[in-house]
């Protein structure tokens, strides 16, 4: 039988400390590289029956709780999972949009302990800061869900690819969207001075991006509370208007995203569906759809 919803029993019994201020980074380390390695078994959610990481914060929801984990290092990079919810029907695209704010707040204090690890195996980034940070979700039917940030030693690839752009157009994605993308691909604008469209050079289905104007810089934890609100918002509705649109197309509700952010990097988020996603039609019908649903619950 499948639980839908994390025993505060399980969560208790996991808590490695009150909260992510009252840890240190060595031991969040070794929580999750010494976390025994769970082997998936048909049927149940692994969250739901407890098989998460040792719990280093929890946030208190309209709806339920929010917690962090220490979830794994692979390969050197420290991995903290998220968990949206302890209420397995719900994710960021759709809980309360309060509990979203709270979810990405969540976000920014784990990036920033993170950042501040202190730890020479990742090498100094900026002033106060070391290694990179990757923020990033993938959606899944029926998976319980959840964030992930992770620390990396070495510039990951989305990292590399916007430095590319940078260098090859002389301004950041969000810049370059907000002069050059196309008006009538814009799906939206949110609080705190946001904009999300569909990138005329999209080379996935329902390809959205999420950026600030006029322009931020920075990482999550240097955007102000209002930003993060926005963003907040933002991902929250267009996450929703996706997943409804997929349901109607009888498509797998399946997408991901990620933020491109850190030291001196635009911020923007992008999302998008699957390879495996197929559509028969463009931005342009793409772009009608989601606004009809934006705001719809
Ligand atoms: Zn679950």
């Amino acid at each position: 039988m499948v639980r839908r919803r994390i025993d505060p029993v399980l969560l208790a019994e996991q808590r490695l400390a009150e909260s992510l201020q009252s840890l240190d980074f060595a031991t969040v380390l070794n929580a999750a590289a010494e976390r025994p390695r769970t082997v998936a078994r048909g049927g149940s959610c692994r969250w739901c029956a407890g098989r998460f990481g040792p719990v280093l914060d929890t946030t208190e929801l309209v709806r339920g709780r929010s917690f962090l984990t220490a979830h794994a290092v692979v390969d050197g990079t420290l991995v903290l999972k998220q968990a949206s919810s302890t209420d397995h029907r719900d994710d960021l695209d759709s809980v309360p949009p309060m509990d979203a704010i709270a979810l990405f707040e969540g976000m920014a204090r784990a990036e920033a302990f993170l950042a501040a690890c202190g730890d020479s195996r990742w090498p100094e980034t900026a002033p106060g800061r070391r290694g990179h940070v990757a923020i990033a979700k993938r959606r899944r039917p029926g998976g319980h869900g959840t964030q992930t940030i992770a620390l990396y030693a070495r510039e990951p690839r989305w990292l590399l690819r916007e430095r590319a752009f940078v260098a090859r157009h002389g301004v950041g994605t969000a810049s370059a969207l907000e002069t050059r993308n196309p008006v009538e691909l814009l799906v939206g604008e949110f609080r705190g001075g946001l904009a999300a469209a569909v990138p005329a050079a999209t080379t996935r289905a329902f390809e959205i991006v999420v950026w600030f104007r006029p322009g931020a810089i920075g990482a999550l934890a240097d955007l102000s509370g209002n930003q993060r609100w926005g963003l907040a918002q933002a991902v929250r509705e267009i996450t929703g208007a996706l997943r409804l649109e997929l349901a109607v197309r009888g498509l797998r509700e399946e997408y991901g995203w990620r933020l491109v952010a850190g030291p001196g990097i635009e911020p923007h988020l992008r999302i998008a569906t699957p390879r495996t996603t197929t559509v028969y039609d463009g931005p342009a019908e793409w772009v009608e759809k989601l606004r009809s649903h934006i705001g719809v619950e």
